[in-house]
């Protein structure tokens, strides 16, 4: 049987991997397909295309957009995107401006509390046009500020600590039209874990393609539950394992996985909306 994993970040995101290093451990888990999900950006996706080719493994260029609707934040999957679409690289080269403003606001909001962190460390140490509050977390680690990652978020990064910063989005219905003209298949992210299902049937409205319904955070009771959701709404179902590779203790490409008939139905999609 054939598996594939449709979420996964890489260093053009917050990730730890490169494209190449990502391929590897997705050789190693003996993946069939994979797709890279980076934040924000595509620009991972074709040193990723490459060294899938190499191995003979099925590769699907896409991002993950964070957006929001209703005053929920909802990310959103495209996948299949034509990478090289300029509308699309507009709105992102927008949005990763939006994100780098954020790091410097989030920078200053700790030079408030006392905790001297340059913007300048942050952006070496992300090194990426998508940098994201994992990398201000990593970098106020590194520099001896706070003993880990999780400290770094409980005391400062999360949502109602000091030193969180909101964030402007595209609004979701953007977002589905954003993926929907680069040629791609919009799919809802982790919905267990933003509690978006109240805003699912505006985003079937909008043109959903479908939901994540297996993801790392979710329960078999939530996972099942989306299934029902997604029959309910003729959704197409993904999972995947939402990996970042070392920022975790032990990479978690692999652990969440779907057959590849789900793969099978995504193309289906793509090819019946080309005719
Ligand atoms: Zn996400
Ligand atoms: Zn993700």
């Amino acid at each position: 049987m054939k598996f594939a994993d449709l979420h996964l970040h890489t260093q053009f995101s917050d990730g730890t991997f490169t494209p190449e290093e990502l391929v590897l451990h997705a050789q190693k888990q003996g993946l069939a397909c994979i797709a890279l999900t980076d934040h924000d950006t595509v620009e991972g996706c074709a040193r990723a295309a490459t060294a899938c080719a190499a191995v003979q493994m099925e590769f699907i260029p896409g991002a993950e957009l964070t957006a929001e609707h209703a005053d929920t934040e909802v990310h959103i999957l495209g996948y299949f995107l034509d990478t090289q679409n300029s509308v699309l690289l507009e709105k992102i080269a927008r949005f990763q401006a939006v994100r780098q403003n954020r790091i410097r606001e989030m920078v200053a909001a700790l030079n408030q509390l006392g905790i001297p962190l340059q913007a300048g460390a942050v952006f070496a140490l992300a090194n990426c046009k998508s940098p994201g509050r994992p990398h201000v977390a990593r970098a106020l680690v590194k520099e001896k500020f706070i003993a880990n990652i999780d400290e770094a978020f409980e005391r400062y990064l999360k949502k109602g600590r000091p030193a969180w910063v909101p964030k402007t989005k595209m609004s979701a219905l953007e977002g589905v039209g954003l993926i929907h003209q680069a040629g791609g298949l919009a799919i809802m992210a982790h919905p267990g874990l933003n509690r978006t299902d109240a805003i699912i049937p505006d985003l079937v409205d909008a043109g959903l393609d479908g939901i994540e319904c297996f993801h790392t955070k979710h329960s078999t009771v939530m996972s099942e539950r989306y299934l029902e959701i997604a029959e309910k709404h003729h959704l197409l179902v993904t999972g995947g394992s939402d990996c970042h590779g070392f920022s975790k203790k032990t990479p978690l490409i692999g652990t969440v996985r779907v057959p590849y008939a789900y793969v099978e139905k995504l193309k289906a999609k793509v090819a019946e909306r080309k005719l």
